[in-house]
């Protein structure tokens, strides 16, 4: 067998610096439906959503707004739109029985979930919220390129927000 010797290259390049998903992540739903139920938790909306599960309901964006979402604090003088939730802490639209109602219009947050900022910006984040997640860690082997393409998804689609603070007033 040919020896190959190791390019100089190689010294320029330093793994530390690359996410620690470089070789993909395993994840595939068993659609257990833990990340939609029991915490109260905020599914915070975006234009797109909001026009895809209007139409889904054919209803207009205000109503829509108004029946099933809520403005939650964000950071201090913006608030952002998120989906309400029932007494029990489940997602509006979570159903005994069918799970979500919504599944083929759900919000890019849900869609895109573990692939977050959050969760992917380090193997101890991800472990930890693999610990409440049976589909992590197993199951399809999801490569580097389509999680970086999925975070930059939900970094670009804007989530709606208000700003309320002293200079606010304005959406
Ligand atoms: S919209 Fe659907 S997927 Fe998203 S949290 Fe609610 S029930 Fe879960």
């Amino acid at each position: 067998m040919k020896t190959r010797t190791k390019s100089p290259i190689l010294k320029y390049i330093n793994m530390s610096d690359m996410p620690f998903y470089s070789a993909g992540l395993h994840f595939s739903c068993t659609r257990c439906s833990d990340c939609c139920r029991h915490e109260g938790g905020f599914v915070f909306l975006s234009e797109a959503d909001l026009d895809r599960l209007a139409e889904r309901f054919g209803i207009e964006y205000g109503e829509f707004v108004q029946t099933w979402c809520r403005w939650v604090p964000y950071t201090p003088g913006r608030r952002r739109l998120s989906l309400r939730e029932k007494a029990n802490l489940d997602c509006i639209f979570w159903q005994e029985g069918s799970g979500c109602l919504v599944y083929e219009e759900r919000p890019l947050q849900c869609k895109t979930f573990p692939f977050w900022d959050s969760v992917t910006a380090s193997k101890s984040a991800w472990d930890k919220t693999a610990e409440q997640c049976p589909g992590m860690n197993s199951g399809s082997l999801h490569p580097k390129d389509e999680i970086d393409g999925l975070l930059k998804q939900l970094r670009e689609e804007l989530i709606i927000e208000q700003n309320f603070g002293p200079n606010g007033g304005k959406s």
